[in-house]
């Protein structure tokens, strides 16, 4: 049997996307700029020595799990790498029009004026793919090591100090057994470990809560982000043409909304965003997809294109109030894992890498210092107090629990925020999870029946509960069109199956399986009756199939559909689903997102 290794680094980094990128990048340039100041006795001090710097990613390649909308603002990467066009950066397409449109069912009505903060004037639109793939580049110019296909699946402690990362093995069966080609996974340590692994992170989640780092703060509500790449004639649309549509299908109640970002080449990104607060267990995000593809805006589009690749995600909305503690001892937070996103302007690329930016500064000064303790690393949240980041979050730190009242309220209230400098009616407004908010069968069966019966017919066995319409579950989303609209388009909607064939999903089904349901029998004995099993409908890849037994449902887990969104370990109302991550170089592999 293999004996399990032990690496060691200065500086580890866990996630290969831009805040971890940015943040090595951003390190090993104030080492090499300080010590070019002392040979050239600009500074006083003493030169570093070499130091090592890893970051290591789950995905089969450094860029297999980046997936955005996306735009770009180019702010952090002109601090970061200010001549990024003169260096090759596949960043080459500015915005040209934004334009936004309310939708009805058939019909679009446009916003006269763009509000600023949703102008996308001196941005780019960008496949975040091949951005991240850019940066590793320049990271592995300056030697940083990136390491792909390794997950990082367990914190190291010492006492209670963080010390490293547990890599995930490689080779065991399903029973959790080695096989022939078994890899134990090696154990990193660091004196610093710096958390990148984008929003609802296994070991942030984990760090989160032993060490409490969200006391006394809001917590973390999210949207679920679909997005399909479509190849289209290259005259159909000019370049760098940025539309965002509120309304159909989502309605008043559903937090949301759709986009058309045109690349170059004809490569259009058509995405729908949704809350993952909503009421009704029954919602299936991407049948709303699919419905709002039908629109004529999008069909027009994209009838006679081709469909490229399909990706999910879930997003983080909290902002400000939603942000853990960013450190602990021997441990930092950036990026999507931290919050760092601004849900107004639908952007975090640059806020993600700025934090890995003021991250690498604070770093740097426990080098000059000596000094990695706790009282060392706290130089990070100060600076970010001091930074444009926070000061952007601060402006929206109540943008999206705003909207927890409807589109129309929420609109009202962002333009109240907008002139009270985030302000708005309450500061902070409070918030809840979002799958508290999810209700039971029972009580939705009681509105829609116009009775006043809340909790009535909560619990198992409720009558009203089982004979609510549940929706049939995947493969085709026919069957939920209401009989008023028209037929299911196939030549532009389609199942959540062939979406996955399109996000070249792949895992060796020989393997633990990578979704953790904590207690199946909750699944039968109560989530059936409760909420018809929702995650037969959240999960945007086919995942759960929920199968009939005597006496309730239990879910049977097709994890090799698994695109990495992490919307089940969200959403799951009774919260017992965890999701871990699977053999390193499992899950999707985007090739253009
Ligand atoms: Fe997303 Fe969970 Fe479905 Fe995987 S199983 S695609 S993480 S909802």
């Amino acid at each position: 049997m293999p004996e399990r290794d032990s690496l060691e680094f200065d500086i580890l980094f866990v996630g290969a996307g831009p805040a971890s990128l940015a943040g090595a990048y951003h390190l090993s340039r104030l080492i090499e700029e300080h010590n070019s100041c002392i040979e050239r006795g600009v500074r006083g001090g003493q030169k570093l020595g070499e130091i090592s710097i890893a970051v290591i990613e789950k995905g089969r390649e450094v860029n297999s799990h980046s997936f955005s909308g996306a735009i770009l603002d180019p702010r952090a990467l002109r601090e970061l790498i200010p001549d990024f066009a003169k260096r090759g950066a596949p960043v080459v397409t500015p915005v040209v029009k934004d334009r936004i449109y309310y939708l009805t069912e058939r019909g679009k009505c446009p916003l006269p004026l763009i509000p600023p903060p949703m102008s996308n004037h001196g941005n780019y639109v960008v496949s975040l793919g091949k951005f991240v793939a850019w940066l590793a580049e320049q990271c592995e110019e300056k030697g940083i090591n990136v390491f792909p296909e390794f997950p990082g699946v367990e914190l190291l402690f010492d006492g209670d100090r963080v010390v490293g990362v547990h890599s995930g093995d490689k080779g065991l069966d399903k029973d959790g057994r080695p096989k022939a080609n078994y890899e134990p996974g090696p154990d990193l340590f660091a004196k610093v470990t710096v958390l990148g692994e984008g929003p609802r992170g296994t070991l942030t989640k984990r760090l989160v809560k032993k060490c409490h780092l969200d006391a006394g703060r809001a917590p973390q509500v999210y949207s679920l982000g679909m997005k399909e790449t479509w190849q289209l004639a290259t005259d159909r649309l000019p370049e760098g043409m940025v539309t965002h549509t509120l309304g159909y299908p989502l309605g008043p109640k559903l937090f949301g909304g759709g986009f058309l970002y045109m690349r170059r080449d004809g490569v259009l990104d058509v995405g729908l965003v949704v809350g993952l607060e909503y009421e009704d267990p029954r919602t299936d995000p991407h049948w709303l997809f699919g419905k709002w593809k039908q629109h004529p805006l999008v069909a027009d589009l994209l009838h006679g294109a081709k469909l490229v690749s399909y990706g999910a995600k879930a997003i983080p909305e909290g902002g400000l109030f939603s942000q853990p503690r960013l450190l602990h001892d021997g441990v930092m937070i950036i990026g999507d894992a931290a919050s760092f996103l601004n849900s107004q302007r639908l952007k975090g690329i640059h806020l993600a890498m700025k934090s890995g930016m003021l991250a690498a500064e604070a770093i740097f000064e426990c080098f000059l210092a000596n000094d990695f303790s706790l009282a060392g690393l706290e130089s990070y949240p100060e600076k970010y107090r001091r930074s444009w980041a926070y000061e952007e979050l601060y402006r929206v730190r109540n943008f999206h629990q705003a909207f927890h009242g409807g589109l129309f309220a929420g609109t009202l209230h962002a333009a109240l925020q907008m002139i009270s400098g985030g302000r708005g009616l309450r500061d902070p407004w409070p918030i809840g999870a979002g799958h508290e908010r999810m209700r039971k069968l029972g009580v939705i069966s009681a509105q829609e029946s116009g009775g006043r019966t809340e909790g009535r017919m909560e619990g198992r066995g409720g009558s009203v509960a089982t004979s609510i319409p549940l929706p049939p579950p995947h493969p085709s989303p026919s069957p939920f069109l209401p009989s008023s609209e028209k037929q299911y388009d196939p030549s532009i909607t389609f199942d959540k199956l062939t979406d996955v064939f399109h996000s070249n999903t792949s895992h060796d089904e020989d393997q633990p399986c990578h979704l953790h349901v904590l207690d199946v029998n909750v699944c039968k004995d109560r989530c059936t009756y409760e909420y018809g099993n929702p995650c037969q409908y959240f999960c945007p890849a086919a995942v759960y199939e929920i199968v009939p037994r005597e006496g309730g449902n239990i879910p049977f887990i097709h994890f090799s559909n698994c695109v990495h969104c992490k919307t089940c370990d969200i959403m799951d109302p009774y919260q017992i689903i965890d999701w871990v991550p699977p053999q390193g170089g499992d899950g999707p592999n985007y090739k253009n997102m």
